[in-house]
């Protein structure tokens, strides 16, 4: 059985009064049956670790560079995401594909990077509506797999994100069928590279316009083992819902 997984990106929101957010969930009594993980901007990052004090809580970073340490102003390794108190780093994220130019390559070194310093990668895949409308979800999403993972695998140090790039931050949402075939396509993807075992045990998380009032049945689809949620993680009251529904 694959334990579900509730992964907040908080992307660039928030400031110390922001850290409130995160005292309802300590309380949340559903949180024990499920793992979650928020990850905020690098700067709350330690204070958010000491700050949460529910077992099943952890937090995670947004990025890292793939170098231990060095002349990278602006950068943040891996180990400095666990020491200030990491479990996971979002990778690959469309949002920096995009705005940072990020190659599958360099997200596959970032993840062998997190996974030598003992983090989680939750690496993110997903077509543009273009690629959807030319009918290439699929191609691109196994290049984006092929590309932006490395040999390092293990099933707990991996968790893919499926993000259709269109269903970010738009209220638009696949159909289920659209989600089914491409998590399906993801687990047999996973199975074929990394043998049954761990490709069995791979988490796969559907982000884009996840809410408290969608999340039920997003979470009802076969291979789809949680939600990377942005928007509806700011919230406690919204990310408790969506936590409740997996
Ligand atoms: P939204 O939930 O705001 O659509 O963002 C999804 C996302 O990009 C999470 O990484």
């Amino acid at each position: 059985m694959r334990q579900k997984l509730a992964a907040g990106n908080w992307k660039m929101n928030g400031t110390a009064a922001a850290l409130a957010e995160v005292d309802a969930l300590n309380s949340h009594s559903s949180i024990a049956a499920v793992d979650v993980v928020i990850c905020p901007p690098a700067t709350l990052l330690s204070r958010m670790s000491e700050r949460l004090t529910h077992s099943s809580i952890e937090t995670g970073g947004q990025d890292c560079h793939p170098a231990a340490s060095g002349a990278h102003t602006g950068d943040v390794s891996a180990a400095m995401l666990v020491d200030a108190g990491a479990a996971y780093v979002i990778l690959g994220h469309s949002e920096r594909r995009e705005d940072h130019g990020e190659t599958s390559a360099l997200v596959c070194a970032k993840a062998g990077a997190a996974m030598n310093a003992g983090l989680t990668a939750i690496i993110c895949v997903g077509e543009s509506e273009t690629q959807r409308d030319d009918g290439t979800t699929l191609t691109v999403i196994e290049d984006q797999l092929a590309g932006s993972i490395p040999d390092v695998v293990t099933a707990r140090n991996l968790v893919i994100a499926y993000e259709p790039i269109w269903a970010i931050g738009t209220g638009r949402v696949p159909t289920l069928s659209q989600i089914e075939e491409v998590h399906d396509f993801i687990r047999t993807n996973l199975i074929t590279r990394f043998g049954e075992k761990t490709g069995a045990a791979t988490r796969i998380l559907y982000g884009g316009s996840v809410k408290p009032s969608n999340a039920a049945e997003i979470f009802h689809v076969v291979n789809v083992d949680g939600a990377l949620v942005g928007g509806a993680s700011l919230k406690a009251n919204d990310f408790s819902a969506i936590i409740t529904a997996l």
